[in-house]
């Protein structure tokens, strides 16, 4: 089997109505879908993606409405920040109903719940009668995809179907809310700033830090998004540190071009956004660790980004993609 890339929503909605895997573009980024209330199916997502079933799925609706279908009750700031970023990049994780299939929640009594902002996936999500359970599209602990051939090159032959929906415009996975004890809490940073947040509820949230024993949430583990280089983290790059042959450096603003080659120093320079604009680093993100790890570098030098709006976002998966166990 090799999976068909297309725009066709049709296809793709005939496709998840006969219980098989669809991977749907989004605004965060590629998601492997099937139907969320179809227990196989929905087994079908683990298998392809090799994801441990501890791991539970983000369930897509096509509206707001539908929340209470899937949710037993929906706290206020609940209601507040789905009027405020749905469609969009953030997830909300809610006591969850029976209807929903125990393999999709990995045995947890929540469930994460999303409106995705992108129009080929909302079409999708229209023309079907059930939600569609989708994680991220790539093999379990590898970088999330943000382009149709991302899914292709490492899901091809698991999938029947690629919907084509261009490059994801925010980049990064979905920010995820949740509210143990009662309390609103950031259980993953992401596509949405914690900032936006806060102003939309005229309160400060409570920000869970991951950590690789016992994760809540195994998006939350310590070492993700591994593209397998050794990897170093700094504040400050500095230009005249030696690097051994064959090295890489993603940097941050400053200027210049997005990639250049030094050959001299056998040093290859990506940098995210030069004009320092952290939506774009968003963006190129998962596609410049993609390159990290397919030109098999020996070393790489990342330069951290402010830690405010997106740049905590793209720091933790940084770090992430530089932890080492
Ligand atoms: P992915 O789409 O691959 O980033 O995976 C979805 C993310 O949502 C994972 O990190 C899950 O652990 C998280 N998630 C899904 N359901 C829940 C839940 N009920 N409680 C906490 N996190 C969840
Ligand atoms: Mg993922």
């Amino acid at each position: 089997m090799r999976a068909r890339i297309s725009d066709n929503t049709q296809d793709a909605a005939d496709f998840l109505r006969d219980g098989r895997l669809v991977a749907l573009p989004t605004e965060t980024v590629y998601g492997l879908g099937a139907n969320a209330l179809d227990e196989t199916a929905v087994a079908n997502i683990f298998s392809a993606k090799n994801r441990p079933a501890f791991d539970p799925l983000i369930i897509h609706q096509s509206n707001a409405n539908r929340i209470l279908e899937y949710a037993s009750s929906v706290p206020k700031d609940a209601w507040k920040l789905a009027e405020a970023f749905w469609p969009g990049p953030l997830t909300l994780v809610l006591p969850k109903k029976d209807i929903v299939p125990d393999l999709v929640s990995a045995g947890l009594k929540t469930v994460a719940l999303r409106v995705p902002d992108h129009p080929l996936t909302r079409e999708v999500l229209n023309l079907v009668d059930f939600p569609v359970a989708a994680p991220s599209a790539n093999p379990f602990g590898f970088v999330s995809p943000t382009t149709a051939q991302h899914v292709a090159d490492q899901l091809g032959d698991r999938i029947d179907f690629i919907l084509d929906g261009g490059p994801c415009r925010v980049g990064l996975e979905s920010t995820i809310v949740g509210f143990p004890d009662g309390k609103t809490t950031v259980l993953r940073k992401g596509g949405l700033p914690i900032e936006d947040i806060e102003e939309a509820l005229a309160h400060a949230v409570a920000v869970r830090t991951h950590g690789s024993s016992k994760p809540m949430a195994p998006g939350m583990l310590s070492r993700h998004y591994s593209p397998g280089n050794r990897i170093e983290l700094f504040r400050k790059l500095n230009t005249d540190t030696p690097v051994p042959t064959n090295s890489a450096w993603i940097t941050f603003g400053g200027g210049g071009p997005v990639f250049s080659h030094h050959e001299s120093r056998s040093l290859a320079v990506y940098n995210l956004s030069p004009n320092g604009n952290l939506a774009e680093a968003a963006q190129q993100l998962f596609r410049v660790l993609r390159l990290i790890a397919e030109r098999k570098y020996e070393y790489v030098a990342v330069q951290l980004l402010p830690e405010k709006g997106l740049g905590r976002a793209i720091n933790d998966r940084l770090r992430r993609a530089a932890a080492t166990e």
